[in-house]
Protein backbone atom coordinates (compact mmCIF):
# COMPACT_ATOMS: atom_id res chain seq x y z
CA UNK A 1 0.00 0.00 0.00
CA UNK A 2 1.19 3.38 -0.61
CA UNK A 3 1.84 5.78 1.92
CA UNK A 4 -1.61 6.55 3.89
CA UNK A 5 -2.38 9.94 4.18
CA UNK A 6 -5.92 10.91 5.15
CA UNK A 7 -7.70 14.01 6.18
CA UNK A 8 -10.91 15.36 8.29
CA UNK A 9 -12.55 18.01 6.19
CA UNK A 10 -15.27 19.86 8.48
CA UNK A 11 -16.92 22.80 6.90
CA UNK A 12 -17.04 25.28 9.71
CA UNK A 13 -20.98 25.70 9.38
CA UNK A 14 -21.89 24.93 13.01
CA UNK A 15 -20.68 22.58 15.84
CA UNK A 16 -19.30 18.92 14.90
CA UNK A 17 -22.05 15.98 15.26
CA UNK A 18 -21.36 13.16 16.64
CA UNK A 19 -21.83 11.46 12.70
CA UNK A 20 -18.49 13.94 12.25
CA UNK A 21 -16.90 12.74 14.76
CA UNK A 22 -16.91 9.02 14.31
CA UNK A 23 -15.55 9.88 10.48
CA UNK A 24 -12.56 11.65 12.19
CA UNK A 25 -12.02 8.63 14.51
CA UNK A 26 -12.14 6.20 11.64
CA UNK A 27 -9.92 8.06 9.28
CA UNK A 28 -7.53 8.37 12.87
CA UNK A 29 -7.91 4.52 13.51
CA UNK A 30 -6.92 3.73 9.90
CA UNK A 31 -3.96 6.42 9.76
CA UNK A 32 -2.79 5.34 13.25
CA UNK A 33 -2.87 1.39 12.04
CA UNK A 34 -1.07 2.02 8.76
CA UNK A 35 1.41 4.19 9.64
CA UNK A 36 -0.01 7.28 8.33
CA UNK A 37 -0.67 10.64 9.10
CA UNK A 38 -4.00 12.11 9.83
CA UNK A 39 -5.07 15.85 8.35
CA UNK A 40 -7.54 18.41 9.76
CA UNK A 41 -8.27 20.29 6.69
CA UNK A 42 -11.49 22.99 6.97
CA UNK A 43 -13.52 23.24 3.86
CA UNK A 44 -14.73 26.85 4.75
CA UNK A 45 -15.49 28.07 0.62
CA UNK A 46 -18.96 28.38 1.52
CA UNK A 47 -18.63 31.70 3.34
CA UNK A 48 -22.86 32.23 3.36
CA UNK A 49 -22.56 29.47 5.42
CA UNK A 50 -19.93 30.23 8.02
CA UNK A 51 -20.64 29.99 11.59
CA UNK A 52 -18.00 32.04 13.98
CA UNK A 53 -16.66 29.56 16.53
CA UNK A 54 -17.35 26.38 14.79
CA UNK A 55 -14.00 25.86 13.74
CA UNK A 56 -12.61 26.44 17.11
CA UNK A 57 -15.76 23.94 18.34
CA UNK A 58 -14.23 21.42 16.01
CA UNK A 59 -10.81 21.75 16.99
CA UNK A 60 -11.61 21.43 20.41
CA UNK A 61 -14.09 18.42 20.31
CA UNK A 62 -11.36 16.37 18.60
CA UNK A 63 -8.55 17.52 21.49
CA UNK A 64 -11.10 16.15 24.06
CA UNK A 65 -11.97 13.15 21.96
CA UNK A 66 -7.88 12.06 22.09
CA UNK A 67 -8.11 12.43 17.91
CA UNK A 68 -4.80 14.13 17.14
CA UNK A 69 -3.73 15.07 14.05
CA UNK A 70 -0.06 14.95 12.01
CA UNK A 71 -1.10 18.37 9.68
CA UNK A 72 -3.29 20.95 10.62
CA UNK A 73 -3.62 25.02 10.80
CA UNK A 74 -2.72 24.56 14.11
CA UNK A 75 0.59 22.09 13.90
CA UNK A 76 1.42 23.20 10.44
CA UNK A 77 2.82 20.38 8.07
CA UNK A 78 4.04 20.21 4.13
CA UNK A 79 1.04 20.39 2.18
CA UNK A 80 -0.59 23.86 3.78
CA UNK A 81 -1.95 25.73 4.14
CA UNK A 82 -5.16 23.49 5.52
CA UNK A 83 -7.87 26.55 5.49
CA UNK A 84 -9.31 26.50 2.31
CA UNK A 85 -10.15 30.01 2.15
CA UNK A 86 -6.16 30.68 2.86
CA UNK A 87 -5.76 28.61 -0.48
CA UNK A 88 -8.16 30.36 -2.23
CA UNK A 89 -5.63 31.51 -4.80
CA UNK A 90 -5.09 28.36 -5.83
CA UNK A 91 -8.22 26.98 -7.25
CA UNK A 92 -8.62 29.18 -10.44
CA UNK A 93 -5.71 27.50 -12.51
CA UNK A 94 -7.31 24.37 -12.28
CA UNK A 95 -10.98 25.55 -13.27
CA UNK A 96 -9.20 27.23 -16.60
CA UNK A 97 -7.58 23.64 -16.77
CA UNK A 98 -11.02 22.28 -17.31
CA UNK A 99 -12.53 24.45 -19.00
CA UNK A 100 -9.55 24.52 -21.74
CA UNK A 101 -9.46 20.98 -22.02
CA UNK A 102 -13.47 21.29 -22.03
CA UNK A 103 -14.03 19.47 -19.10
CA UNK A 104 -16.19 22.87 -18.02
CA UNK A 105 -17.97 25.62 -19.33
CA UNK A 106 -18.68 29.04 -18.36
CA UNK A 107 -22.56 29.90 -17.13
CA UNK A 108 -23.72 33.17 -17.22
CA UNK A 109 -27.54 32.08 -16.04
CA UNK A 110 -28.53 34.22 -13.39
CA UNK A 111 -30.04 33.11 -9.66
CA UNK A 112 -33.24 34.46 -11.09
CA UNK A 113 -33.54 33.17 -14.32
CA UNK A 114 -32.73 29.73 -12.51
CA UNK A 115 -35.34 29.95 -10.17
CA UNK A 116 -37.67 30.83 -13.16
CA UNK A 117 -36.64 27.75 -14.80
CA UNK A 118 -37.60 25.31 -11.71
CA UNK A 119 -40.61 27.24 -11.34
CA UNK A 120 -41.72 26.26 -14.40
CA UNK A 121 -40.74 22.84 -14.37
CA UNK A 122 -42.20 22.31 -11.37
CA UNK A 123 -45.36 23.92 -12.51
CA UNK A 124 -45.22 20.84 -15.04
CA UNK A 125 -44.80 18.50 -12.20
CA UNK A 126 -40.92 18.08 -13.73
CA UNK A 127 -37.81 19.25 -11.71
CA UNK A 128 -35.19 21.45 -13.19
CA UNK A 129 -31.92 20.25 -13.82
CA UNK A 130 -28.55 21.85 -15.27
CA UNK A 131 -27.41 18.90 -17.08
CA UNK A 132 -26.35 17.44 -20.74
CA UNK A 133 -29.82 18.44 -22.24
CA UNK A 134 -30.81 21.57 -21.02
CA UNK A 135 -27.50 23.57 -20.81
CA UNK A 136 -28.36 23.25 -24.92
CA UNK A 137 -30.54 25.97 -24.40
CA UNK A 138 -29.21 27.46 -21.71
CA UNK A 139 -26.97 31.03 -21.48
CA UNK A 140 -22.95 29.43 -21.50
CA UNK A 141 -20.22 29.17 -22.99
CA UNK A 142 -21.31 25.46 -25.04
CA UNK A 143 -24.32 28.20 -26.33
CA UNK A 144 -23.04 31.28 -26.67
CA UNK A 145 -19.95 32.63 -29.25
CA UNK A 146 -16.56 32.28 -27.73
CA UNK A 147 -15.81 36.53 -28.50
CA UNK A 148 -19.30 37.04 -26.58
CA UNK A 149 -18.23 34.88 -23.66
CA UNK A 150 -14.65 36.62 -23.58
CA UNK A 151 -16.26 40.18 -23.37
CA UNK A 152 -19.15 38.98 -21.46
CA UNK A 153 -15.87 37.83 -18.72
CA UNK A 154 -13.50 40.95 -19.43
CA UNK A 155 -16.74 43.04 -18.43
CA UNK A 156 -17.45 41.25 -15.39
CA UNK A 157 -20.69 39.66 -15.84
CA UNK A 158 -20.94 37.26 -13.21
CA UNK A 159 -20.80 33.55 -14.31
CA UNK A 160 -20.33 30.18 -12.43
CA UNK A 161 -18.47 27.07 -14.06
CA UNK A 162 -19.86 24.08 -14.72
CA UNK A 163 -18.83 20.66 -15.20
CA UNK A 164 -19.67 19.59 -18.43
CA UNK A 165 -21.19 15.88 -16.96
CA UNK A 166 -20.34 13.23 -20.47
CA UNK A 167 -23.92 12.05 -21.68
CA UNK A 168 -24.91 8.80 -21.29
CA UNK A 169 -21.10 7.19 -19.53
CA UNK A 170 -21.35 4.41 -16.94
CA UNK A 171 -19.06 5.25 -14.31
CA UNK A 172 -17.30 2.67 -12.43
CA UNK A 173 -16.39 2.94 -9.10
CA UNK A 174 -14.85 1.05 -5.92
CA UNK A 175 -15.84 1.70 -2.50
CA UNK A 176 -13.71 0.26 0.05
CA UNK A 177 -17.06 -0.95 2.32
CA UNK A 178 -19.38 -0.91 -0.28
CA UNK A 179 -17.74 -2.52 -3.36
CA UNK A 180 -18.16 -1.99 -6.83
CA UNK A 181 -20.61 0.89 -8.06
CA UNK A 182 -21.66 1.72 -11.10
CA UNK A 183 -23.53 5.20 -11.60
CA UNK A 184 -24.79 6.17 -15.74
CA UNK A 185 -24.17 9.78 -16.35
CA UNK A 186 -27.35 10.53 -17.38
CA UNK A 187 -28.85 10.88 -14.06
CA UNK A 188 -26.35 13.72 -12.93
CA UNK A 189 -25.99 17.07 -13.19
CA UNK A 190 -23.67 19.75 -14.11
CA UNK A 191 -22.65 20.77 -10.95
CA UNK A 192 -20.92 24.52 -10.12
CA UNK A 193 -17.27 23.92 -9.55
CA UNK A 194 -15.87 27.59 -9.19
CA UNK A 195 -17.76 30.72 -8.57
CA UNK A 196 -16.56 34.41 -10.58
CA UNK A 197 -16.42 35.67 -6.71
CA UNK A 198 -12.71 33.62 -7.17
CA UNK A 199 -14.07 30.65 -4.86
CA UNK A 200 -14.49 27.28 -5.63
CA UNK A 201 -17.34 24.69 -4.63
CA UNK A 202 -16.92 22.02 -2.38
CA UNK A 203 -16.92 19.64 -4.99
CA UNK A 204 -13.54 21.48 -7.06
CA UNK A 205 -11.78 22.76 -3.66
CA UNK A 206 -12.13 19.03 -2.36
CA UNK A 207 -10.72 17.16 -5.43
CA UNK A 208 -7.53 19.70 -6.01
CA UNK A 209 -6.70 19.29 -2.21
CA UNK A 210 -7.22 15.83 -1.92
CA UNK A 211 -4.47 15.44 -4.85
CA UNK A 212 -2.14 18.82 -3.41
CA UNK A 213 -1.71 17.11 -0.19
CA UNK A 214 -1.34 13.35 -1.48
CA UNK A 215 -4.21 12.19 0.07
CA UNK A 216 -4.77 8.32 -0.19
CA UNK A 217 -8.19 7.27 1.52
CA UNK A 218 -11.29 9.29 1.53
CA UNK A 219 -13.17 8.24 4.55
CA UNK A 220 -16.19 9.92 4.78
CA UNK A 221 -19.85 9.77 5.74
CA UNK A 222 -22.42 7.91 3.67
CA UNK A 223 -24.22 11.47 2.58
CA UNK A 224 -20.98 11.66 0.18
CA UNK A 225 -21.84 8.68 -1.85
CA UNK A 226 -23.95 10.83 -4.43
CA UNK A 227 -20.91 12.92 -5.20
CA UNK A 228 -18.36 10.05 -5.74
CA UNK A 229 -19.04 10.06 -9.44
CA UNK A 230 -18.61 13.43 -9.90
CA UNK A 231 -15.62 13.48 -7.67
CA UNK A 232 -14.18 10.23 -9.89
CA UNK A 233 -14.97 12.28 -13.36
CA UNK A 234 -12.94 14.88 -12.03
CA UNK A 235 -10.04 12.89 -11.15
CA UNK A 236 -10.06 11.54 -14.55
CA UNK A 237 -10.30 14.66 -16.33
CA UNK A 238 -7.47 16.24 -14.50
CA UNK A 239 -5.74 12.89 -15.35
CA UNK A 240 -4.69 12.38 -11.95
CA UNK A 241 -4.85 9.00 -9.67
CA UNK A 242 -8.10 8.94 -7.75
CA UNK A 243 -7.54 7.54 -3.77
CA UNK A 244 -9.51 5.30 -2.69
CA UNK A 245 -12.78 5.86 -1.08
CA UNK A 246 -14.35 4.67 2.05
CA UNK A 247 -18.06 5.37 2.67
CA UNK A 248 -19.22 5.47 5.69
CA UNK A 249 -23.09 3.67 6.86
CA UNK A 250 -25.30 6.66 8.35
CA UNK A 251 -25.87 7.01 11.83
CA UNK A 252 -29.24 6.31 12.83
CA UNK A 253 -32.25 7.80 15.28
CA UNK A 254 -32.55 4.83 18.41
CA UNK A 255 -35.55 4.09 16.68
CA UNK A 256 -34.02 3.20 13.34
CA UNK A 257 -35.70 5.83 11.14
CA UNK A 258 -33.96 8.05 9.58
CA UNK A 259 -30.34 9.59 10.16
CA UNK A 260 -29.82 11.18 13.30
CA UNK A 261 -29.86 14.70 12.86
CA UNK A 262 -28.08 17.67 14.80
CA UNK A 263 -31.68 18.60 16.29
CA UNK A 264 -32.60 15.44 17.57
CA UNK A 265 -29.94 15.41 20.29
CA UNK A 266 -31.62 17.14 23.26
CA UNK A 267 -35.09 16.37 21.91
CA UNK A 268 -34.52 13.17 22.43
CA UNK A 269 -33.25 13.33 25.82
CA UNK A 270 -29.45 12.97 24.85
CA UNK A 271 -26.37 15.04 23.50
CA UNK A 272 -25.39 14.70 19.87
CA UNK A 273 -22.71 16.85 20.01
CA UNK A 274 -19.01 16.32 21.46
CA UNK A 275 -19.36 19.50 23.71
CA UNK A 276 -21.82 21.71 24.98
CA UNK A 277 -22.82 24.51 22.13
CA UNK A 278 -24.21 27.83 22.16
CA UNK A 279 -25.29 28.73 18.87
CA UNK A 280 -24.17 32.90 18.24
CA UNK A 281 -27.04 33.73 16.59
CA UNK A 282 -29.78 32.23 18.37
CA UNK A 283 -27.85 31.31 21.78
CA UNK A 284 -29.66 27.92 22.22
CA UNK A 285 -27.80 25.43 24.07
CA UNK A 286 -26.95 22.12 22.75
CA UNK A 287 -25.94 19.36 25.55
CA UNK A 288 -22.66 18.24 24.83
CA UNK A 289 -20.99 14.77 26.09
CA UNK A 290 -18.50 16.03 27.83
CA UNK A 291 -20.78 18.57 30.35
CA UNK A 292 -23.58 15.28 30.54
CA UNK A 293 -20.72 13.48 32.27
CA UNK A 294 -19.29 11.16 29.84
CA UNK A 295 -15.52 10.24 29.86
CA UNK A 296 -14.21 10.78 26.70
CA UNK A 297 -12.86 7.58 26.08
CA UNK A 298 -16.25 5.80 27.07
CA UNK A 299 -17.94 8.36 24.19
CA UNK A 300 -15.56 7.25 21.46
CA UNK A 301 -15.63 3.57 22.48
CA UNK A 302 -18.92 3.69 22.23
CA UNK A 303 -18.98 5.54 18.47
CA UNK A 304 -16.15 3.22 17.15
CA UNK A 305 -18.45 0.48 17.58
CA UNK A 306 -21.47 2.45 16.00
CA UNK A 307 -20.99 0.70 12.54
CA UNK A 308 -17.75 -1.01 12.87
CA UNK A 309 -17.59 -4.56 15.14
CA UNK A 310 -14.37 -6.33 15.85
CA UNK A 311 -15.09 -9.61 14.90
CA UNK A 312 -14.89 -11.04 18.66
CA UNK A 313 -17.21 -10.49 21.94
CA UNK A 314 -14.90 -7.68 22.99
CA UNK A 315 -16.20 -4.46 23.65
CA UNK A 316 -14.47 -2.47 26.15
CA UNK A 317 -11.37 -0.83 23.81
CA UNK A 318 -9.07 1.81 25.04
CA UNK A 319 -7.80 3.94 21.57
CA UNK A 320 -4.50 1.84 21.57
CA UNK A 321 -6.66 -1.45 21.08
CA UNK A 322 -8.78 0.29 19.01
CA UNK A 323 -6.37 1.37 16.56
CA UNK A 324 -4.95 -2.58 16.79
CA UNK A 325 -8.07 -3.89 16.00
CA UNK A 326 -9.72 -1.42 13.14
CA UNK A 327 -10.06 -2.65 9.80
CA UNK A 328 -12.72 -1.75 7.16
CA UNK A 329 -13.66 -5.14 6.64
CA UNK A 330 -15.82 -5.44 9.33
CA UNK A 331 -17.63 -1.62 8.81
CA UNK A 332 -20.92 -2.72 7.83
CA UNK A 333 -22.96 -0.95 4.78
CA UNK A 334 -26.22 -0.56 6.61
CA UNK A 335 -26.85 2.44 9.29
CA UNK A 336 -25.92 1.86 12.78
CA UNK A 337 -28.60 3.15 15.70
CA UNK A 338 -27.94 4.96 18.13
CA UNK A 339 -28.56 3.64 21.70
CA UNK A 340 -28.67 6.10 24.56
CA UNK A 341 -29.05 3.05 27.55
CA UNK A 342 -25.54 1.23 26.02
CA UNK A 343 -24.15 5.14 26.02
CA UNK A 344 -24.40 5.12 29.28
CA UNK A 345 -23.82 1.20 30.08
CA UNK A 346 -20.13 2.57 28.26
CA UNK A 347 -19.49 5.31 30.64
CA UNK A 348 -20.46 3.35 33.27
CA UNK A 349 -18.00 0.75 32.71
CA UNK A 350 -14.90 3.39 31.91
CA UNK A 351 -16.35 4.44 35.46
CA UNK A 352 -15.68 1.21 37.34
CA UNK A 353 -12.37 0.47 35.73
CA UNK A 354 -11.10 3.71 37.26
CA UNK A 355 -9.20 3.43 41.21
CA UNK A 356 -11.60 4.59 44.32
CA UNK A 357 -8.85 7.79 44.44
CA UNK A 358 -9.81 9.13 40.76
CA UNK A 359 -13.78 8.74 41.07
CA UNK A 360 -13.09 9.99 44.30
CA UNK A 361 -10.84 12.99 43.63
CA UNK A 362 -13.96 13.91 40.62
CA UNK A 363 -16.33 13.52 43.24
CA UNK A 364 -14.26 16.09 45.76
CA UNK A 365 -14.33 18.79 42.98
CA UNK A 366 -17.88 17.75 42.07
CA UNK A 367 -19.25 18.42 45.32
CA UNK A 368 -17.24 21.64 45.76
CA UNK A 369 -18.47 23.75 42.69
CA UNK A 370 -21.97 21.98 42.46
CA UNK A 371 -22.95 21.61 45.87
CA UNK A 372 -20.36 23.95 47.93
CA UNK A 373 -18.81 20.68 50.30
CA UNK A 374 -15.75 20.53 51.08
CA UNK A 375 -15.41 17.55 52.46
CA UNK A 376 -11.87 15.34 53.50
CA UNK A 377 -10.43 13.81 50.61
CA UNK A 378 -10.10 10.51 52.03
CA UNK A 379 -13.60 10.46 53.05
CA UNK A 380 -14.61 11.33 49.99
CA UNK A 381 -12.46 8.00 48.59
CA UNK A 382 -14.47 6.12 50.58
CA UNK A 383 -17.41 7.01 50.04
CA UNK A 384 -17.10 6.95 45.96
CA UNK A 385 -15.01 3.69 46.63
CA UNK A 386 -18.30 2.08 48.21
CA UNK A 387 -20.37 3.63 45.84
CA UNK A 388 -19.48 3.81 42.16
CA UNK A 389 -20.61 0.80 40.96
CA UNK A 390 -23.70 1.79 41.51
CA UNK A 391 -23.65 5.13 39.40
CA UNK A 392 -22.94 5.45 35.45
CA UNK A 393 -21.55 9.31 36.12
CA UNK A 394 -20.11 10.52 38.63
CA UNK A 395 -22.42 13.72 39.20
CA UNK A 396 -24.72 10.33 39.95
CA UNK A 397 -22.79 9.13 43.22
CA UNK A 398 -24.37 12.09 45.35
CA UNK A 399 -27.76 10.64 45.08
CA UNK A 400 -26.05 7.38 46.17
CA UNK A 401 -24.43 9.24 49.31
CA UNK A 402 -25.59 12.36 49.81
CA UNK A 403 -26.22 10.97 53.86
CA UNK A 404 -22.32 10.95 54.13
CA UNK A 405 -22.23 14.33 53.55
CA UNK A 406 -25.62 15.76 55.52
CA UNK A 407 -27.15 13.97 57.89
CA UNK A 408 -31.02 13.72 57.54
CA UNK A 409 -33.31 16.03 59.02
CA UNK A 410 -36.25 14.66 57.13
CA UNK A 411 -37.70 11.09 56.93
CA UNK A 412 -38.82 9.80 53.53
CA UNK A 413 -42.28 9.03 54.15
CA UNK A 414 -43.37 5.95 52.37
CA UNK A 415 -40.28 3.92 54.18
CA UNK A 416 -41.27 5.31 57.67
CA UNK A 417 -44.87 3.57 56.51
CA UNK A 418 -43.32 0.59 55.61
CA UNK A 419 -40.46 -0.15 58.09
CA UNK A 420 -41.23 2.62 61.36
CA UNK A 421 -42.82 0.00 63.72
CA UNK A 422 -44.29 0.22 66.91
CA UNK A 423 -41.20 -2.34 68.59
CA UNK A 424 -38.32 0.14 66.35
CA UNK A 425 -37.95 3.03 68.86
CA UNK A 426 -37.41 0.74 71.63
CA UNK A 427 -35.03 -1.52 69.01
CA UNK A 428 -32.96 1.43 68.12
CA UNK A 429 -32.61 2.39 71.68
CA UNK A 430 -31.22 -0.98 72.24
CA UNK A 431 -28.99 -0.97 68.57
CA UNK A 432 -27.70 3.05 70.27
CA UNK A 433 -26.54 1.32 73.29
CA UNK A 434 -24.81 -1.77 71.60
CA UNK A 435 -23.11 0.48 69.05
CA UNK A 436 -21.79 3.05 71.79
CA UNK A 437 -20.11 -0.37 73.35
CA UNK A 438 -18.01 -1.31 70.41
CA UNK A 439 -14.38 -0.33 70.16
CA UNK A 440 -13.41 -1.32 66.88
CA UNK A 441 -15.32 0.67 64.91
CA UNK A 442 -14.52 -1.16 61.55
CA UNK A 443 -17.26 -2.19 59.45
CA UNK A 444 -16.17 -5.82 59.59
CA UNK A 445 -16.36 -5.92 63.08
CA UNK A 446 -19.56 -4.03 62.81
CA UNK A 447 -21.23 -6.30 60.77
CA UNK A 448 -20.02 -9.23 63.44
CA UNK A 449 -21.07 -7.25 66.78
CA UNK A 450 -24.59 -6.46 64.96
CA UNK A 451 -25.40 -10.11 63.65
CA UNK A 452 -24.65 -11.96 66.96
CA UNK A 453 -26.43 -9.76 69.04
CA UNK A 454 -29.52 -9.89 66.54
CA UNK A 455 -29.65 -13.55 66.09
CA UNK A 456 -28.79 -14.21 70.34
CA UNK A 457 -31.99 -12.21 71.24
CA UNK A 458 -33.79 -13.12 68.04
CA UNK A 459 -34.46 -8.99 66.87
CA UNK A 460 -34.72 -10.35 63.14
CA UNK A 461 -32.18 -8.62 60.54
CA UNK A 462 -34.60 -6.96 58.73
CA UNK A 463 -36.44 -4.42 61.83
CA UNK A 464 -32.77 -3.66 62.95
CA UNK A 465 -31.36 -2.88 60.17
CA UNK A 466 -34.32 -1.27 58.37
CA UNK A 467 -34.75 1.13 61.21
CA UNK A 468 -30.77 2.05 61.32
CA UNK A 469 -30.98 2.98 57.85
CA UNK A 470 -33.66 5.18 58.32
CA UNK A 471 -31.88 7.02 61.00
CA UNK A 472 -28.65 7.08 59.76
CA UNK A 473 -29.85 8.03 55.97
CA UNK A 474 -33.40 9.22 56.39
CA UNK A 475 -34.39 7.09 53.33
CA UNK A 476 -34.33 3.09 52.56
CA UNK A 477 -31.22 3.38 50.65
CA UNK A 478 -27.64 2.99 50.54
CA UNK A 479 -24.63 0.55 50.55
CA UNK A 480 -24.75 -2.08 54.03
CA UNK A 481 -24.94 -0.57 57.40
CA UNK A 482 -21.90 -1.54 58.55
CA UNK A 483 -20.18 0.21 55.77
CA UNK A 484 -21.98 3.28 56.55
CA UNK A 485 -21.57 3.28 60.50
CA UNK A 486 -17.55 2.44 60.05
CA UNK A 487 -17.57 5.75 57.60
CA UNK A 488 -19.81 8.11 59.63
CA UNK A 489 -18.21 7.20 62.82
CA UNK A 490 -19.65 6.38 65.84
CA UNK A 491 -19.94 10.08 67.37
CA UNK A 492 -21.90 10.74 63.87
CA UNK A 493 -23.97 7.75 64.21
CA UNK A 494 -24.93 8.20 67.63
CA UNK A 495 -26.02 11.28 66.96
CA UNK A 496 -28.20 10.49 64.01
CA UNK A 497 -29.74 7.55 66.44
CA UNK A 498 -30.72 10.55 69.11
CA UNK A 499 -32.01 12.67 66.32
CA UNK A 500 -34.61 10.09 64.52
CA UNK A 501 -35.66 9.11 67.49
CA UNK A 502 -36.54 12.56 68.67
CA UNK A 503 -38.60 12.88 65.04
CA UNK A 504 -40.09 9.71 64.51
CA UNK A 505 -40.72 8.09 67.97
N1 LIG B 1 -16.47 19.44 3.85
C1 LIG B 1 -17.16 18.19 3.75
C2 LIG B 1 -17.96 18.00 5.03
O1 LIG B 1 -18.29 18.97 5.62
C3 LIG B 1 -16.16 17.10 3.53
C4 LIG B 1 -16.70 15.88 2.85
C5 LIG B 1 -15.55 15.01 2.43
O2 LIG B 1 -14.94 14.41 3.34
O3 LIG B 1 -15.26 14.94 1.26
O4 LIG B 1 -18.25 16.93 5.48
Amino acid sequence: MKEVRVRFAPSPTGPLHIGGVRTALYNYLFAKKNGGKMILRIEDTDQTRFVPGAEEYIVKSLDWCGIKFDESDIVGGEYGPYRQSDRKPLYKQYSDQLIANGFAYYAFDTAEELDKYRAEAESQKKTFIYNAESRKTLRNSLTIAAEEVEKMIAEGVPYTVRFKMPENYEVRMHDIIRGDIKVNTNTLDDKVLFKSDGMPTYHLANIVDDHLMKISHVIRGEEWLPSMPLHVLLYQAFGWEAPEFAHLPLLLKPDGNGKLSKRDGDRLGFPVFPLRWVDPKSGEVSSGYRESGYYSEAFINMLALLGWNPGTEQEIFSMEELIEAFSFEHCNKSGARFNVDKTKWFNHEYLLKKSSEEVGEEYLQWLETEKGIKADRDYVVKVAGLVKDRVNFVKELWDQSFFFFEAPTTYDEVTVKKRWKENSPELMRMAKELINSIDDFSAENIEKVLNEWITSNELGMGPVMNGLRLMLVGAGKGPHIHEILELLGKEEALKRIDKGLEVLA
